[in-house]
């Protein structure tokens, strides 16, 4: 596709949901199978509900709306290990294609331009006990046990860690289980690498001080064997003032679009959120087309601005697909069309393959 010096150990990709890395008509299997309800009548209905376009998105909330379908399929510990089985398998499988088809397969010769070698695959637990009816304990233990399976199959050529998503739409008592459960997961020397905030920012933006000490209470408590990174300033609903304090209290090592810090630059010249970010030495985990989905980004040309506005301050970033399944993207495919559309140089892309390698919090994986 693209003359890229690829790393001899392959690509790493750091910001993928289980939510979104199972192809729709395994979902869609899994729920008949398990004679799961569904919102829709037949497969054709399911299909385009699930899968994430610009006529059905547009906006994160309503983006992310269909994600309690997919939720709901992968709750129960079987569940959740054949999901995350199938979505590491799918990621070495498509690594190195332009595009998928509709059933999540390569539709270009499989040459692995691209192979990803490295996931961080991150899911919130809590949205996948069925609201109390399995343990989530069993649940954890299952998603780590299908990534130990992946490693000793792959013989070591497919590295995975899990990370744990708090929920902004979770109630705080549920997020404090999740927190401390994360501490202990990874105190046992389970392959969790990583805590993460994620959910619609504008059901908890974080403004309001008392809901943001709370949630550092929760980064904290999750321990110092985990990575930090945290969802903010996707949308309009995390304003500068709330980014900058959320990166503050909460510390985080990574962030997922930190669009605000850039649109405060580009708007209205404020790079204050830019410069805390090259301070911390904060990577930006970038992905292209849930971005333009979410109508984060307007189109694909802006990415220029966006890295420009990046490399400028020094803000090391990443790319990953976010939701390769229910977007039928791939990570190739999403470079190539950045580079198509001549919105990064192709050095960007390569620097952004070190930063991944650099940054992973696969480095915390116990051995
Ligand atoms: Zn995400």
């Amino acid at each position: 596709m693209i003359n890229l010096q690829i790393p001899e150990a392959g690509v790493v990709e750091q910001h993928v949901h289980l939510g979104g890395a199972v192809p729709i008509h395994r979902l869609y299997e899994a729920a008949v199978d398990r004679g799961i309800r569904l919102p829709v009548q037949s497969y054709h209905e399911f299909a385009s509900l699930l899968h994430r376009r610009r006529d059905n998105s547009g906006t994160l909330e309503r983006y992310l709306e269909i994600y309690e379908v997919a939720e709901r399929i992968q709750s129960g510990p079987q569940a959740v290990r054949e999901s995350v089985l199938i979505a590491l398998n799918g990621a070495a499988r498509t690594g190195g294609s332009l595009a998928v088809d509709l059933e999540g397969e390569a539709t270009t010769p499989d040459k692995q331009q691209l192979p990803i070698r490295a996931l961080e695959l991150r899911f919130n637990p809590m949205k996948r006990n069925g609201n109390g009816i399995w343990d989530l304990d069993r649940v954890m233990l299952a998603a780590c046990s299908a990534v130990n399976e992946i490693r000793t199959a792959y013989k070591g050529n497919l590295k995975a860690g899990l990370m744990v998503c708090l929920g902004r739409d979770l109630p705080f008592e549920e997020n404090l289980i999740l927190a401390k459960k994360v501490a202990r997961w990874s105190e046992e020397g389970l392959p969790v690498v990583g805590l993460d905030l994620a959910g619609p920012e504008s059901s908890n933006s974080l403004k309001d001080p008392a809901r943001l000490e709370e949630m550092a209470e929760l980064y904290r408590l999750a321990g110092p064997r985990v990575g930090r990174t945290v969802h903010c300033g996707e949308t309009r609903a995390i304003d500068l003032e709330t980014f900058l304090q959320t990166v503050k209290t909460l510390q985080p090592e990574r962030i997922g679009h930190p669009l605000t810090a850039v649109r405060a630059y580009c708007e209205n010249e404020d790079a204050s959120g830019l410069k805390l970010m090259a301070e911390r030495g904060i990577t930006a985990e970038l992905c292209m087309l849930s971005n333009l989905l979410t109508g984060a980004v307007q189109n694909i040309e802006s990415y220029r601005t966006i890295l420009n506005a990046f490399d400028q301050f020094g803000i090391r970033y990443t790319f990953s697909t976010d939701a390769p399944s229910l977007q039928k993207s791939t990570l190739a495919g999403e470079i190539g069309s950045l580079l198509q559309s001549q919105a990064v140089r192709p050095e960007q892309i390569e620097q952004s393959f070190e930063t991944a390698a650099q940054t992973t919090f696969l480095h915390r994986l116990v051995h």
